[in-house]
């Protein structure tokens, strides 16, 4: 390799430099910050000053991941440095891949291929990369009154029960997302499912709680390895059509007691998940966090989403998962990330990340792609977090970017939405359509892995 005895050099001071620092912005994402995310990591810095007492802030360590391509040494380091390993990593540490979308993706026709062009089961090939954990997200019903599937993979009970039974067979774990919504959940929406709807807070809890335990026992009794469960998702502003955080916590409370009952009888250590997104500026985070501490909320850890292009810097995500750990006593995980390999499109449907969103120091290439994960990775460890799990790593195209897939997705759920959703979900016509998502997968259009798959191989 060109340039490998300069390599060995800086990767060499890189490590005596996250020693020293605990890898504080070990990512050039410090050059990028933007002013306000920049704002946000100083108010961090005055309210968590204890937390950054050994970061030397603004590391030089960006020789080490480069500037970018006008300095094509520093590339060629860059190059090289996700193919490192991060020391201290925990056995089991987390190397999670949400695959939500992988059966409807495969009934509608997208063939998945090992690095030697045999077709071959997209876990496998996630298994066989060092993926150890696999994340399912489960709606109630994503169907109409005829059947017809909502889309976005029609994630239902026995979908989550057969990917979960293959991601078991190559030996994943499996963390159970319950949306508890007929349809997406976020922070711009959580409606309750259609069985739910009109019950009081009390018979919705008691509904939670049966549908909650009676899911978990056909996952087991399936035979998948659930090992975390998350109790909703991205609930920052409410859960199951409710927007009080004393409602929510009643509800949460309900799906914990099932978690653990479940778990009792069958022996199972199943950890209990509360997801939140949006941590910058942390302040809103940690003081939902809290309210769920001080109202007694039986849980175990936090999943937080982590989009670069959207979630702040990697300084307030660590300050996130430390405080977290230091104040509340819960470990922190990142339940999603993503980062795009290329800005191309590949079905007709326009992506979701586009160049605006770029973060300095990671280019839409493989190696980009492959370094962001790298850093994100080290980071997470250095503050203590349980791991990372990619979000939606195989959604790729069903058909060529010039054709019209429109009927493919309509008919297997392929994409964000179809035209059953609208009635369910309002605005679910203005998503309608294929996956907004295919350029930050980890194969390529045509389903062949791409190279930096093998990051996570590279990091244990
Ligand atoms: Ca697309």
């Amino acid at each position: 390799m060109k340039h490998k005895s300069v390599y060995l050099l800086v990767a060499t001071a890189f490590l005596a430099v996250c020693v020293m620092t605990g890898c504080a912005g070990s990512g050039s994402t410090d050059a990028g910050v933007t002013e306000e995310t920049a704002k946000d990591a100083a108010a961090a810095n005055a309210i968590f000053s204890a937390d950054n007492e050994t970061e030397g802030g603004d590391s030089s360590d960006s020789s080490a991941t480069g500037e970018g391509e006008a300095e094509p040494e520093g590339k060629e380091v860059e190059m090289e440095t996700w193919k490192t390993a991060i020391e201290g990593l925990a056995e089991d540490f987390i190397f999670g891949m949400d695959v939500s979308s992988l059966l409807v993706e495969e009934k509608s026709g997208v063939k998945y291929y090992d690095f030697d062009g045999n077709e071959q089961d997209a876990l496998k090939t996630f298994a066989d990369s060092g993926i150890n954990y696999i994340r399912l997200r489960v709606w109630n019903d994503p169907y109409d009154e005829n059947g017809n599937g909502y889309g976005g993979g029609n994630n239902d009970l026995p979908t989550a029960i057969e990917l979960g039974k293959r991601a078991t067979g190559y030996g994943m774990k499996v963390l159970v997302d319950f949306h508890y919504s007929d349809f997406w959940a976020d922070p711009q929406k959580q409606i309750v499912p259609k069985a739910w709807k009109g019950m009081s807070l009390s018979e919705k809890s008691s509904a939670l709680y049966d549908y909650t335990k009676d899911s978990l026992g056909q996952l087991f009794d399936a035979g998948v390895d659930v090992g975390m469960v998350q109790i909703g998702n991205e609930i920052n502003n409410g859960m199951s059509g409710e927007t009080k955080i004393e409602n929510v916590i009643e509800l949460l409370k309900a799906g914990s007691k099932a978690v653990r009952e479940i778990s009792s009888e069958r022996g199972k250590d199943i950890g209990i998940v509360v997801h939140y997104t949006d941590i910058s500026p942390k302040e809103g985070v940690l003081a939902l966090i809290e309210k769920l501490v001080n109202g007694g909320l039986d849980f175990d850890m936090m999943g937080l989403s982590y989009y670069p292009f959207w979630h702040g810097d990697m300084d307030n995500m660590k300050n996130v998962i430390k405080y977290i750990g230091e104040h509340f006593g819960k470990k922190a995980f990142i339940a999603e990330t993503s980062y795009c390999y290329t800005l191309e499109d590949g079905d007709g449907f326009g992506n979701r990340v586009s160049k605006s969103d770029l973060v300095e120091g990671y280019p839409a290439t493989i190696e980009g792609q492959a370094s962001y994960m790298h850093d994100l990775y080290q980071n997470v460890n250095s503050a203590g977090g349980l791991g990372v799990f990619y979000w939606e790593g195989a959604w790729l195209p069903v058909g060529p970017a010039n054709a019209d897939n429109s009927l493919i997705w309509e008919k297997y759920g392929s994409g964000w939405a179809s035209s059953f959703a609208s009635d369910y979900d309002k605005d679910a016509a203005k998503y309608y359509g294929g996956s907004s998502w295919d350029n930050q997968a980890f194969f390529d259009f045509g389903g062949h892995p791409l190279e930096s798959i093998k990051v996570f191989k590279y990091m244990k």
